[in-house]
């Protein structure tokens, strides 16, 4: 069967390669592969280097944004053939750390995890895969294609359940909302935070293309001044773009008490100074929160199906702006300044 991959770090070898059908240690749900979303991950493992083959071979699949259809599933799994399903990407460690051992595997304190398709472990980008019933989340029929969302909408929704916990320390009644980047990870944070009914501002660079409208959409607003100069207090921001500067200049605009998110990482070369008092006073004076986040438990997988299920298909269907068959994923490596959304269609030509 058909599988996208590439040799981590040499984009030029990206392409399609052949392999036998999925190992049964990999699950006992058989699965046939709609869509696999490509996101910054991808790019940085094609280009920078970033993961890792499974031991033995230079080769890794990608695909760690998955949505297929089940084919096959043993009696008592909980899924049925033709269930619609995403795979989670990360497995705990297998020692397992303490954090891992409570199924809380997004805060494993070893690093001894792996990853599908990032770390360690292929991917789902093959024509069929194979996943553990407990590392498959089924997703509503009527999402259809848009079920490949489920992935980076994971990633948001464990941001929100963590802002709404470390608010819960104290008084918090959030009413406005600050999302500064606009792809696909700041655009789902925004719907979140729509659907939570918060006043939601999103910041972002560009000022042609669908963004601005897909904001406004939400019933959100949309800003590409500075940070530091939108006139509003933020009780939650999630930071989305990485830049230093955007994340001191959210820190200082958030309304004491609030809780700013770190859930961007910035690839910029050039590494802006940023005042580190200033930051500190203001956290400090503010009672004001940063945190960091990255990746997804099972429980924000299951929150994220829930936050899919009940967003507008016509909006999350905007947010997918180009479709590729499998043998022609490598372009999606460039990204276009119109792109929000990647998506190769594993069942194209086949
Ligand atoms: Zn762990």
């Amino acid at each position: 069967m058909k599988a996208i991959a590439i040799v981590p770090g040499r984009p030029e070898t990206a392409g399609v390669v052949d392999l036998p059908e999925p190992p049964t240690s990999d699950g006992s749900l058989l699965v046939r592969t709609r869509l696999i979303g490509i996101c910054g991950t991808d790019v940085e493992i094609a280009v920078e280097g970033h993961g890792t083959p499974p031991p033995g071979t230079e080769w890794l699949v990608l695909g760690h944004e998955s949505l297929g259809e089940v084919e096959d599933a043993p009696e008592g799994s909980g899924f049925s053939p033709g269930d619609l399903v995403a795979g989670v990407v990360r497995r705990p460690d297998p020692l397992p750390c303490p954090a891992c051992a409570a199924d809380e595997w997004d805060m494993c304190r070893t690093g001894g995890f792996v990853e599908r398709g990032i770390k360690a472990q292929h991917g789902y980008g093959s024509e069929r895969f194979r996943v553990d019933p407990r590392f498959a989340v089924r997703l509503d029929p009527a999402l259809g294609d848009l079920g490949v969302l489920l992935e980076p909408t994971s990633v948001v929704a464990k941001a929100w359940d963590h802002v709404e916990q470390i608010g819960a320390r104290a008084w918090f009644e959030p009413k406005v909302a600050l999302i500064t980047g606009a792809g696909p990870i700041g655009l789902l944070a925004a719907l979140l935070a729509r659907q939570r009914g918060l006043e939601t501002h999103v910041a972002d660079l560009v000022t042609a293309g669908a963004k601005p409208e897909l904001v406004a959409n939400l019933g959100a607003y949309y800003h590409s001044e500075p940070v530091a100069e939108l006139p509003i207090e933020p009780d939650v921001v999630i930071e989305c773009t990485g830049v230093g500067e955007v994340v001191m200049d959210a820190t200082r605009l958030a309304a004491p008490g609030g809780v700013v998110a770190l859930a961007g990482i910035s690839h910029s070369e050039d590494l802006a100074e940023v005042r580190l008092d200033a930051m500190n006073k203001a956290l400090v004076l503010g009672n004001k929160t940063l945190f960091g986040t990255v990746n997804a438990a099972r429980r924000h997988y299951d929150q994220a199906a829930e936050a899919l299920a009940q967003a507008d298909p016509n909006w999350l269907a905007r947010l997918i702006t180009r479709r590729l068959p499998p043998e022609a994923w490598a372009t999606a490596l460039r990204k276009r300044p119109e792109d929000i959304k990647i998506v190769v269609d594993m069942a194209a030509g086949a």
